[in-house]
């Protein structure tokens, strides 16, 4: 069937994919390492049902200049079929740019001045079938956007805004991580695109537009040290196997699954693995939980009063656990039952 962008079940995608924001290509990179499904599997077609996709992504590309450029004009032409377009990077404000311009993808044909990745994504947006924002700078705005940044810099919500539809009738769709979790940004264009095949439903997201099923817990909530924070047994320096929230972590207050999903292939997830959750997934990164490494305001309270309970309970546990490395008294060798056996 030939592919169509009227809501039929569509056989056959294209991603364009622009990371000319302020970025760093860094979700790109990480993407690399998915394998649930990789996108080697998902461009060579081996995940069933899906449609066939062609990538246009700068990075992975084996095209330069204006051959890569090409199907971006061809789509803001309306001369593409159906697209999925993807922003990495935040989006600078352009009305603040003096004599010049902040970012920009290719030049226009007749005036021979850059295109703004502004302009490419006024142009692109409407057109697209669904259009996805990868990474917290995407999303959210992220480190470049941080207070004292000269650009005015931006997330794709806040640039197209929270009422945005795309040609397919979806909401701009946010994976946040500073990286994106490889995993997460492929599970999530996995769905979307089964759904363009008519083959899942509208897929869920919560009020700041994640997919719920990867953002709707906390990093605490999977984290392998969550049982030393029970117990009030907290790390004081990086080496320590222990609870981290002492030291800056913030994964109680913070919507990430990585220490559920580990990082490549189920290894890794920061804190799981040593690194304290400096909270790169969510809307207030990094100016919230700003200096980095020191103790969240929070995580005083809670673990003075998890200290208490807690100190007394592992205390018990300690004594419970003795007795349950010991084996009961009538296992021994000798002539006397011990056991209790009753004929
Ligand atoms: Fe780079 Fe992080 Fe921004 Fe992605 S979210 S472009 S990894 S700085
Ligand atoms: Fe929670 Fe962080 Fe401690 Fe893990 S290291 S249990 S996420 S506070
Ligand atoms: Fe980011 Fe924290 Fe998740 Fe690590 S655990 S990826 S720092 S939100």
């Amino acid at each position: 069937m030939t592919a169509t962008n009227t809501g039929t079940a569509l056989d056959e995608v294209h991603i364009l994919w622009t990371s000319e924001g302020m970025s760093c290509d860094g979700d790109t990179v990480s993407v690399t390492a998915a394998s649930l499904p990789s996108i080697e599997d998902v461009l060579l077609g081996l995940v069933p049902g899906l449609p066939k996709v062609h990538l246009h992504n700068k990075v992975l590309a084996k095209e330069v200049g204006e051959d890569f450029v090409a199907p971006f004009r061809k789509a803001a032409a309306g001369e593409l079929g159906p697209f999925i377009f993807v922003v990495e990077g935040s989006i600078p404000n352009e009305h603040i740019n003096g004599e010049g311009y902040w970012t920009s993808m290719g030049n226009d044909p007749v005036t021979g001045q850059p295109i703004t990745v502004n302009e490419w994504i006024d142009r692109l947006a409407p057109r697209a079938w669904a259009v996805v924002a990868i990474g917290t700078c995407a999303t959210y705005g992220g480190i470049h956007a941080m207070a004292g940044n000269p650009t005015g810099c931006m997330g794709l919500t806040d640039y197209l805004g929270e009422d945005f539809r795309s040609a397919g009738g979806l909401p701009i769709v946010n994976v946040p991580g500073c990286p994106v979790q490889p995993d997460n940004f492929m599970e999530t264009l996995t769905w979307l695109l089964y759904q363009a095949a008519g083959m899942a439903p509208m897929i869920p997201l919560d009020d700041k537009l994640r997919p719920t099923w990867l953002f709707g817990k906390t990093v605490h909530e999977g984290c392998d040290r969550a049982g030393y924070y029970e117990q009030g047994d907290f790390a004081h320096d990086y080496n320590s196997p222990k609870c981290q929230v002492r030291i800056g972590c913030w994964g109680p207050v913070v919507n990430c699954n990585v220490t559920k999903r580990g990082w490549m292939d189920g290894v890794g997830g920061c804190p799981n693995v040593g690194g304290i959750c400096i909270a790169c997934t969510m809307p207030g990164f990094p100016d919230k939980f700003m200096p980095f490494m020191d103790e969240p305001p929070g995580g005083a309270v809670s673990s003075a009063m998890t200290s208490v309970y807690g100190t007394l309970i592992r205390k018990m546990r300690g004594i419970t656990n003795a007795s349950a490395n010991r084996e009961p008294k009538w296992r021994h060798n000798g002539r006397k039952l011990t056991s209790g056996y009753n004929p």
